[in-house]
């Protein structure tokens, strides 16, 4: 059935319905691709990679996931509000708009802006006036898993998906731009609470790879540095405002570092 020639309460529960339906494929997608990385991680000698000495327990995960699935839903209904405002002309739609170069250009744009908003709005949640409302929630997570990716309370998923909403006030936004961002945006969620590092030991020590977040940043968030790291995908915001973790570069250092071989052990006669 074609959504645009329904009545207007079945065109908003099929939007309701759809928008779940892509916002939950995408985070049980990725919570269960990069999941299955780090299982197998565990069992090879990768296992060192691991952040924490704590195990998430499986009430831990059950709260993620619970959490998130209700974070899909409010992101159900910001969908039909963005939906209803783009048919009145308020927000631009979601069309092309330019070649490719425009296309890619939007998606950086989209990204970097993005991690601005992450940045200051996560850090104006650590404020005590709206810590245990809006953002306790989260950090009940000490020790996160690939399933904690949307694992907020209501008001935390409304701010979050506010960027989006913004977004749209200004830009017409290609429709291969805003899957591609929504898509990045869902694994490097995912990444940043694998628990295990996953970049390469050299990641940090490149001009390039270093302006780009780890797992180890924002795991450290999480297991106690809740004054540090509060950025999403690149590092400059924690560093320009001083507030990357002191013992970032040491802990990432350490968790990379290969485990020495299994002691083979010496012949009884040497
Ligand atoms: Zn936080
Ligand atoms: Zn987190």
């Amino acid at each position: 059935m074609n959504p645009a020639a329904a009545d207007p309460l079945t065109f908003a529960g099929m939007v309701l319905l759809r928008s779940f339906q892509f916002d939950f494929t995408r985070y049980i997608g990725a919570a269960l691709l990069i999941g299955a990385v780090v299982w197998v991680m565990a069992r090879t000698r990768l296992a060192s990679r691991k952040l924490q000495k704590r195990q998430a327990t499986a009430a831990d995960i059950r709260r993620e996931f619970l959490q998130s699935v209700r974070s899909c839903m409010v992101y159900a209904v910001i969908s039909l509000i963005v939906v209803a405002l783009m048919k009145a002309g308020v927000l631009h739609p979601i069309a092309r708009n330019g070649g490719w170069v425009k296309t890619i250009a939007l998606l950086v744009t989209m990204i970097v802006l993005h991690d601005g908003w992450f940045y200051w709005t996560h850090r104006a949640l650590h404020h005590p006036a709206l810590y245990r409302r809006f953002h306790l929630a989260h950090h009940r997570s000490v020790t996160p898993t690939p399933f904690a990716i949307y694992s907020f309370s209501v008001g935390e998923a409304a701010i979050n998906a506010l960027f989006v909403f913004l977004w749209l006030v200004f830009v017409t936004t290609p429709p291969l731009t805003f899957l591609t961002f929504m898509l990045f945006q869902v694994l490097r969620n995912g990444m940043g609470h694998a628990g295990y590092e996953l970049s390469p030991r050299w990641w940090l020590s490149t001009p390039l790879t270093r302006w780009i977040n780890t797992t180890t940043h924002h795991d450290l968030h999480h297991a106690g540095g809740f004054n540090h790291n509060y950025g999403l995908y690149f590092t400059w915001w924690d560093k320009a405002m001083r507030t990357e973790h002191p013992r970032y570069a040491e802990t990432f250092a350490k968790v990379t570092t290969p485990a020495p071989a299994e002691p083979v052990g010496l012949p009884a006669s040497a």
